[in-house]
């Protein structure tokens, strides 16, 4: 859900499978995020074996807890026909590699992947991009060095780059014993971002696109307005009328439309929020937003989620006419 958060000591979890319908086996695979204890693949039966969609985070060991929870479905890592995944972000995309050398598969993933490859092709690069969006949005030098430099050492969680061998785009249909998945594209969460829906089932397999608890994250910087995608995705995919979610993480759920209104209702309270805290405090950095809407400094834990989140909000605003950046050193938001 959110690749930048630190790592931290815990208890280690273990790669779990559990059948969630027949022919359906939900992959619990562990996750060092703290507040975030797993991901979720889903291991579909197809033929004589399974498509697999998603597949978690690259991190030593990973490679056998997706083992173990495949076993648990009765499959093997070589018993995979076909890799998809759901969207670039390393706990979806992580493992890609190892799981296309195990078993020979294809994967099949959208192509707007930009905002994964600018970390594995050119690591530094891309860091010190996010550093001085961050110094620009007014995260001060000092704690700024020491976060990036511990999201130096904490790495990608992707084994390497893997190319699809098929572009994830609306229309493609996926088959399984159940049935075919069609394709909906739903960026915002991450641009690459899609929804594959069984309409006979009317089942959804949703992704960080919906959850089953309520969680905003926007890959900020990639494309022109990450909320303003992700509002548009919710009405694709409320349209679809799904009644059971796969979701990404935590457990599958019944009520989608429920969840998409939850959604729309948690961005326009925190988009009317960040717009007070401009209207009251601006001109303001997306810095010294964050306290206003989260009710908490900044920090190494969160740096790599509330500040591309404020950032999201603060350029939906802008592009509706709300607000307005005044350029400088340091970016300061006022009212339009
Ligand atoms: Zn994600
Ligand atoms: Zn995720």
């Amino acid at each position: 859900m959110v690749p930048a958060m630190s790592s931290t000591s815990r208890r280690r979890e273990l790669g779990r499978g559990e059948r969630v319908v027949p022919g359906v086996w939900r992959l619990r695979l562990p996750l060092p995020w703290p507040g975030i204890p797993h991901a979720n693949a889903y291991a579909i039966a197809a033929g004589d074996g399974v498509v697999l969609f998603d597949c978690g985070l690259h991190e030593p060991g990973s490679l056998a807890e997706l083992e173990r929870a495949l076993a648990q479905a009765g499959y093997a890592l070589a018993d995979v026909r076909l890799l998809v995944c759901t969207h670039a972000h390393s706990d979806h995309y992580g493992q890609a590699a190892s799981v296309v050398d195990a078993s020979g598969c294809e994967l099949w993933m959208h192509p707007a992947d930009a905002h994964m490859r600018a970390g594995i092709e050119d690591p530094e690069a891309r860091l010190a991009r996010r550093f001085e969006v961050a110094r620009q949005s007014g995260v001060p030098l000092e704690p700024l060095r020491q976060w990036s430099d511990s999201a130096r050492e904490r790495g990608s969680g992707i084994a390497r780059l893997v190319e699809p061998d098929r572009e994830l785009v609306d229309g493609v249909v996926v088959d399984t014993d159940l049935g075919q998945w069609t394709v909906t594209e739903t960026p915002g969460h991450a641009p690459s971002h899609v929804c594959l829906h069984q309409p006979e089932h009317r089942m959804l397999i949703s992704g960080d696109h919906l959850l089953g608890r309520v969680s905003l994250f926007f890959d900020y910087g990639w494309t022109p307005d990450p909320v303003g995608e992700f509002l548009r995705s919710l009405d694709r995919v409320d349209a679809l009328d799904a009644r059971l979610a796969l979701a990404g993480h935590g457990r599958t759920f019944a009520d989608v439309r429920a969840h998409i209104e939850a959604n729309r209702a948690l961005v326009a309270q925190r988009l009317e929020r960040v717009r007070q805290a401009v209207a009251g405090h601006g001109p303001i950095t997306a810095y010294d937003i964050v306290p206003l809407l989260h009710g908490e400094e900044l920090s190494q834990l969160t740096a790599g989620w509330w500040l591309p989140e404020v950032l999201a909000y603060l350029r939906h605003l802008e592009v509706t006419g709300v607000v307005t950046k005044e350029d400088g050193e340091t970016e300061r938001w006022g009212l339009a």
